[in-house]
């Protein structure tokens, strides 16, 4: 009976296996498409880092195609400390070089209408010449901004950039002071005014700590108010990691970076310390 089996399947049904064969082959071959595809997709979604549009690490190189990221969980969680630094670099690259990303940003609000997963804090001066995204060339829900005259720290900036860091996962704190900047003139001349006098308070020790230059220690002398802006960042970095066991405790597990910048209001150009 086996043998008839065989025999019997072999002349009735030869065209039939031969059939059933190159049937199981298309099948197969459609499988592996779609499984392909569905990869594919899969790796899309996620943010793969061969993706156009979806990698945190490489910003386009310029503006011209329109191509940018939008920060998403998986984007923000693979972006390292040094790389938001470097992100922030390029983007100011980008603005000064005038090949500034043509971002959709009303795609953006849509994209991050249900979370935000920014890559950087950024404290700076409210200075009306240094739009924190436009100089770092970033679109919507890409940082943080913590915009205070004379970029300092106080308790509720801290508590902000906290938040920024241990709950919504920013990878760096840019400390950004300006040329040129009237809260640290205001600060040397001591000026005196409502509720003015006591903010510039906060940028007194950065004076006290300028102690090479003696004389014309007021704001008509440019070095001596760069000076203070250069120690006023700096002072600030230390202020974060004495008065915030929460973001100290992030550097020094090499969670996020700290780092000071420095802005000029004739060029653009951001020089980070
Ligand atoms: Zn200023």
């Amino acid at each position: 009976m086996k043998t008839n089996t065989k025999i019997s399947t072999g002349v009735i049904g030869s065209d039939h296996i031969t059939g059933t064969l190159n049937n199981l082959r298309y099948v197969r071959k459609q499988l592996l498409l779609a499984l392909m595809m569905l990869s594919s997709l899969i790796l899309f979604a996620n943010g793969d880092p061969t993706g156009e549009k979806s990698t945190a690490s490489t910003p386009a190189p310029n503006g011209g195609d329109g191509e940018y990221v939008t920060q998403t969980k998986e984007t923000q969680a693979k972006t390292t400390p040094e790389m938001a630094v470097k992100m922030l670099k390029e983007g100011n690259e980008r603005f000064v070089n005038d090949e500034m990303i043509n971002r959709d940003l009303m795609e953006q609000v849509e994209q991050t209408s249900t979370g935000q997963y920014p890559i950087a804090a950024v404290v700076s001066c409210i200075d009306s010449r240094i739009p924190t995204e436009i100089v770092f060339d970033q679109g919507v829900g890409d940082i943080f901004n913590a915009r205070i005259a004379g970029n300092f720290v106080n308790t509720d900036i801290l508590g902000s950039l906290e938040f920024a860091c241990k709950v919504a996962g920013a990878k760096a704190i840019v400390v950004m002071g300006h040329t040129s900047c009237g809260a640290v003139k205001g600060a040397v001349d001591y000026v005196e005014l409502g509720n003015l006098t006591s903010m510039l308070d906060h940028i007194e020790p950065a004076i006290d700590a300028v102690k090479d230059i003696k004389d014309n220690r007021n704001s008509k002398n440019p070095e001596f108010v760069q000076k203070v802006s250069d120690k006023n960042v700096e002072l600030t970095i230390e202020k974060i990691r004495s008065d915030s066991d929460v973001l100290r405790d992030m550097h020094d597990k090499g969670e996020i970076a700290i780092v000071g910048a420095m802005y000029d209001v004739e060029t653009g150009k951001v020089t980070f310390f």
